[in-house]
């Protein structure tokens, strides 16, 4: 599904410190965060109501800039607000303490502000950007970026919890961990940090304020790895359009893998993408299908002409769109697509049927990215079903997928993570949920699958019951192989029940 409603505001800073010369800090987030858990970020957070009331004028600037003092405070112990004689507090143990009630919820942020005779100066907190959560994520926001300076007298303490530590660096030393894929940044710190990183320290204001409006986060290039780079599009889903990833994998050379959009803005996303990349030198060796579904296929043709380049997918992949896409090269299990350069060039083929029956993922061992096609999904559960879908290989499938160790996964649906061990094994302890559903629901008498997908999943909108339906009678297809359960056809009506 498409994310509805409107993304959250939100605030973050990008500090540095005028000691260190021109580094700045970055954050890593807990590996138990809902939102890109593990990855580095400047600190901050979600824009509370009570921000506001505290903000030295109207715009969303200001409440935005409240709301970035109150979590850099929060998050790292850092207070830039000023008194009455117009410096900012050095570190003393009140405002350890207000911190720590802050954090507990006795005391608002207000209160520590009047407490200490201290308010927010606009000046301190200079605007870096705005940032929107493209659409594979389905907690969204809208970050307001500052630039500000670590007060004299005061330094960094993270309490664990949402966060693991703070590190201090160098842009440009930050994105050289990047490029060796020992430090995950989200798009816009990305984006922020390679900016700051080509400038020296002092005219880092100066820079950001000439840049700041001409920021177009939709148009900035997502990459959560250097050779990953994600194009956001809208697809034909089941009963309702979804978000889909599509993925350029590879740097001077490299392929692009599942053109899927129906409509012109998607297109248009991966045309930009191409364009962006082009002007960098760089070439598109090979468009790459994981399998034939619509959402995952629907550009490929289109696509593979206009860029004169060739479509490559499995050898059954290829039979089910012999009418409509020309693959002029089947893969295989286990072979490896080497791109002619760049430190991460060669990618695993593997064929993972059971979703579909060509179903194919593509890992990299040097970075240890796994592009998953329609394997797993981090936002909805993978539909297995027939006729082309069979659950006892798909669940084969999750487990061959599980033995790669895979540090990063880049599903087709739903944002990339870190957490690749657990989503796999969600995806497994998902369908033995439903089995034993299907199997306690089916103890209580014969039933059709209709009546199963309604029983099952209860309070599903009508436009998603085809989807259900199909798991159950993938649900079914399993358990009648393993002898549990036989279907009956009373009057042209079929019906299952359990084997006694
Ligand atoms: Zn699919």
């Amino acid at each position: 599904m498409i994310p509805s409603g409107e993304p959250r505001p939100a605030a973050a800073v990008i500090l540095h410190s005028p000691d260190g010369g021109d580094k700045v800090l970055l954050v890593q987030r807990s590996n138990q965060m809902k939102f890109l858990p593990g990855f580095y970020a400047f600190p901050g957070g979600k824009v509370d109501v009570q921000d506001k009331q505290l903000a030295p004028g109207d715009s969303a600037w200001d409440t935005a800039r409240v709301a970035a003092a109150r979590e850099l405070f929060e998050e790292t112990g850092v207070l830039i607000a000023r008194g009455s004689e117009g410096s900012c507090p050095v570190a003393n143990p009140s405002l350890q303490a207000a911190r720590k009630q802050l954090l507990e919820g006795k005391i608002s942020f207000r209160e520590i502000l009047e407490e200490e005779k201290l308010r927010i100066c606009s000046s301190d907190f200079l605007p870096a950007g705005v940032y929107v959560t493209p659409i594979f994520s389905p907690l969204r926001f809208q970050t307001w970026f500052f630039l500000c300076q670590l007060p004299a007298g005061q330094s960094i303490e993270i309490f664990t919890g949402e966060l693991q530590k703070a590190q201090w660096n160098t842009p440009r030393e930050f994105i050289q961990l990047w490029e060796q894929g020992n430090c995950l940044l989200s798009p816009p710190v990305l984006s922020l940090t390679d900016f700051l990183a080509g400038y020296p320290h002092g005219s880092w204001p100066g820079q950001l304020q000439e840049r700041v409006d001409r920021i177009d986060s939709q148009k900035d290039p997502i990459r959560f790895y250097p050779d990953v780079q994600l194009v956001p599009v809208v697809c034909p889903g089941p009963g309702m359009p979804q978000a889909g990833n599509v993925y350029l994998l590879g740097r001077e050379d490299f392929f692009l893998v599942d053109p899927g959009p129906l409509d012109e803005s998607g297109l248009a996303a991966i045309d930009n993408a191409l364009q962006a990349r082009k002007n960098q030198g760089h070439r598109l060796a090979a468009i790459l299908l994981t399998h034939h579904h619509p959402d995952h296929v629907s550009q490929a043709r289109y696509l593979g002409e206009k860029e004169k380049v060739p479509v490559w997918a499995h050898e059954l992949t290829r039979q089910l769109l012999k009418n409509t896409v020309t693959i002029s090269r089947t893969l295989q299990d286990g072979e490896v697509l080497e791109l002619p350069n760049g430190a991460w060039r060669n990618w695993r083929v593997i064929h993972t049927p059971g979703h579909a029956p060509g179903h194919l993922i593509f890992f990299n061992e040097q970075s240890g990215c796994l592009v998953a096609g329609d394997l797993v999904s981090t936002v909805t559960s993978i539909v297995v079903g027939p006729p082309e879908g069979h659950l006892a290989t798909y669940l084969n499938s999750l487990k061959k997928a599980l033995e790669l160790e895979a540090k990063m996964l880049f599903p087709f649906h739903g944002p990339p993570t870190l957490l690749v061990r657990e989503e796999i094994l969600k995806g497994l302890e998902h369908r033995e949920k439903r089995e034993q559903a299907l199997l306690e629901r089916l103890s209580r008498g014969r039933a059709t699958v209709a009546i199963l997908a309604k029983d099952i999943y209860r309070g599903l909108s009508s436009p998603l019951l085809p989807a259900a339906s199909k798991q159950v009678q993938g649900g079914l297809i399993k358990l009648l192989e393993e002898g549990q359960v036989r279907c009956l056809s009373d009057g042209g009506q079929e019906s299952w029940e359990l084997v006694e």
